[in-house]
């Protein structure tokens, strides 16, 4: 009989696991709008108010679940996604770790709707700071909607941490944007405090570029193209004398998933040497894919940071692309 060790309770465990993966309303919408890609969803519907401070909503048309799969899809590491540790190196979808929702449902109020192709009816699943309040059929077309109110609301110093909504909302719309930029090939909406910001079709790359940023953009695109054995570059980068002062329009993908990586930053600002008016920063959307056995993207726990077997030569490629 142990005295002093005890296990703690999975509600506990699991506000604690949602430290890591939820910083900020942002982190929700990374989280939701990965599995609804994962799900297969083409047509998105992102539904945010105050910054996503009371409210982010994530409608998809994909895969959707049954009603055991809706309640284990909030249980700590319950993934459809991995098996065992290895599969964390082969894995193509977004996400792998199986703690989004249960981290989520653990700091806020989280409606879970979801309906597959082989049932008439769909779960309707209510949990409140991790607790299940209710589950009931429901129904609703196929597809899976999630939202989630009250973040932090059981963690007061989170709370209170939050930014204004209109800083919150500029990180939604980063994440989103990085969402979007990955699957042009998925039709987007996005609405916040009830009116609606953007609604965006399924298009190519650089159609989508501009629909998230603007017309203008399309004179400044460059095509960046390149294939080795170790890395396809592609994508595109903005013409030199439209580099702005202010950050912002820096993508990296690798593999699909949207990355930092101060290094590769670099390779591309060396790329630029000589053409940049001084302290600007140029545009760039790129698409690297890499063998997923040459890359640990798993090193950290929102997955936006990512190592290289091969760090050198994916500079030196991507430099001369
Ligand atoms: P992970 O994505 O790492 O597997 P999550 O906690 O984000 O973990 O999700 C748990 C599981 O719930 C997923 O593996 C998936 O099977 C299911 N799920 C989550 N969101 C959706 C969705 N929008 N549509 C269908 N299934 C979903
Ligand atoms: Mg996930």
């Amino acid at each position: 009989m142990s005295e002093r060790i005890e296990l703690l309770p999975e509600h506990v465990a699991n506000q604690i696991a949602a430290g890591e993966v939820v910083q900020r309303p942002a982190s929700v919408v990374k989280e939701l709008l990965e599995n609804a890609i994962d799900a297969g969803g083409t047509e998105i519907q992102l539904i945010v108010k105050e910054g996503g401070k009371t409210l982010i909503q994530v409608v998809d048309n994909g895969a959707g679940m049954n009603r055991a799969d809706a309640e284990l899809s909030v249980v700590r590491h319950a993934t459809s996604k991995i098996r065992k540790a290895e599969d964390l190196f082969e894995i193509h979808t977004m996400g792998f770790r199986g703690e989004a929702l249960a981290s989520i449902a653990a700091i806020a109020r989280l409606d879970l709707q979801t309906r597959n192709g082989k049932d008439d009816l769909g779960t309707h699943l209510k949990m409140m700071g991790g607790t299940r309040e209710s589950v009931e059929e429901t129904v609703i077309p196929q597809g899976t909607s999630i939202s989630v109110k009250n973040l932090f609301f059981n963690i007061p110093a989170r709370r209170n941490f939050l930014k204004s909504s209109k800083v919150e909302f500029r990180h939604v719309l980063e994440e989103f944007q990085r969402v979007a930029l990955a699957h042009p090939e998925v039709s987007f909406k996005m609405t916040h405090n009830d009116a609606q910001f953007l609604n965006i079709p399924e298009s190519n790359l650089r159609r989508r570029i501009v629909n998230l940023f603007g017309s203008r953009m399309n004179d400044q695109l460059v095509p960046v193209g390149e294939e080795t054995q170790v890395v396809r570059v592609g994508g595109f980068i903005c013409k030199p004398e439209y580099a702005k002062k202010s950050r912002g329009m820096q993508f990296f993908f690798v593999n699909n998933r949207f990355v930092k990586n101060p290094y590769l930053h670099h390779a591309i600002m060396n790329a630029y040497e000589g053409l940049l008016r001084p302290d600007t920063l140029p545009g760039y959307f790129i698409f690297l894919e890499v063998p997923p056995d040459t890359i640990d993207i798993n090193i950290h726990p929102t997955k936006t940071e990512i190592k290289f077997e091969n760090e050198q030569t994916v500079y030196a490629i991507l430099r001369s692309a």
